[in-house]
């Protein structure tokens, strides 16, 4: 099917992509086109006005700027995934965009385009969650950073209002954490069935005066642990139950399976599945993809 009729804009930077969203109500923003074009063909989708901000160079590149990482919003995937610096990082991040479709769409499709669009079976929405990332937006009422486990809302749904352009996600640094991403990956698309992010660090418990006095030795425990889920649930889930069965337990196979096994208690009842795979299926097994990432990360720590 053809797209219905639009204007077409080519925004030249993020100034100008703010006033031509201004000047047309309604209009869409093309990145990398991936999510976009399909459903401006399919006519799930038909705006007036799409404006390109595609070319906008103050969007694009990965630097660090002391406290983490900021990735513009016209980076691609596969950018990221090569990237030594968000490997460096934030390696769960570099990892999840490797896995993302084929090279086409990692050569096209963005991070911005990938959030914005918050698809429940994307990969970066997973990983971001668990990283504590945070959305920087430009809006009519100026720039803005959101959190996020704020900025997404619901399946496909994001707290970006109509004029908000998305500039550029920042990631803390996860300097002596262990971090990971691992993934069910429906064979066809490659989406996420199920997707799993942790971030973990390793320190030490016991010590104080009292454990001096009696000749107790200091115990190696995990800390700061952090998981999200997404694939089976509408939006990513930070899996708090697992969270709380892992922190201050010593990293063994048997923690890493008691705390997986809590996700249970995370998911609820609003479950996603389709003719590949239900959501009961997917709950299921979810506990093992879990157990993996948390494994991952923890032997990552150094
Ligand atoms: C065959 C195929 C397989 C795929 N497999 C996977 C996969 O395994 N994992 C995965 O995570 N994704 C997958 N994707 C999606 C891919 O990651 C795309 O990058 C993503 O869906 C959209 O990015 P885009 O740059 O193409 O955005 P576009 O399609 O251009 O835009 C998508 C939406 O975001 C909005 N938007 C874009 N940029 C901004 C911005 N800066 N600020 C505000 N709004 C913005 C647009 O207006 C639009 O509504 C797949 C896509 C295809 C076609």
């Amino acid at each position: 099917m053809f797209a219905a009729d639009f204007e077409y804009y080519r925004a030249g930077s993020v100034a100008e992509a703010g006033q031509l969203l201004a000047a047309h109500p309604g209009a869409k923003l093309l990145a990398g086109g991936h999510s976009l074009i399909p459903l401006l063909k399919l006519r799930l989708a038909a705006p007036a006005a799409v404006i390109d901000i595609g070319r906008i160079a103050e969007l694009r590149g990965i630097s660090t700027d002391g406290d983490g990482l900021r990735i513009g919003a016209l980076t691609t995937h596969a950018e990221i995934a090569a990237s030594d610096t968000v490997k460096e990082h934030a390696a769960a991040l570099a990892e999840a965009a490797s896995q993302i479709g084929d090279p086409a769409v990692r050569n096209r499709g963005t991070i911005g385009g990938n959030l914005a669009h918050a698809d429940p079976a994307s990969d970066l929405p997973t990983v971001l969650a668990a990283l504590g990332a945070t959305m920087t937006v430009k809006g009519s009422g100026g720039e803005r950073t959101i959190d996020a486990a704020d900025f997404f809302t619901g399946m496909m749904a994001t707290s970006l209002g109509d004029n908000d352009l998305l500039t550029a996600i920042r990631v803390p640094s996860a300097a002596g954490r262990g971090n990971a991403y691992v993934k069910f990956s429906h064979p066809a698309s490659r989406y996420a069935v199920i997707g799993v992010a942790a971030s973990i660090g390793i320190g030490t418990t016991g010590g104080g005066w009292m454990a001096k006095i009696k000749g107790e030795p200091k115990e190696t425990v995990c800390t700061d642990v952090a998981v999200a889920i997404g694939g089976l649930v509408p939006k990513p889930l930070r899996c708090s139950a697992v969270e709380a069965a892992l922190k201050d337990q010593a990293p063994s196979e048997p923690a890493f399976a008691a705390a997986a096994a809590a996700v249970s208690g995370d998911l609820g009842d609003d479950l996603l599945g389709d003719v590949f795979a239900s959501g009961d299926y997917r709950k299921a097994v979810a506990s093992v993809y879990v157990q993996r990432a948390i494994e991952a990360a923890a032997g990552r720590v150094g």
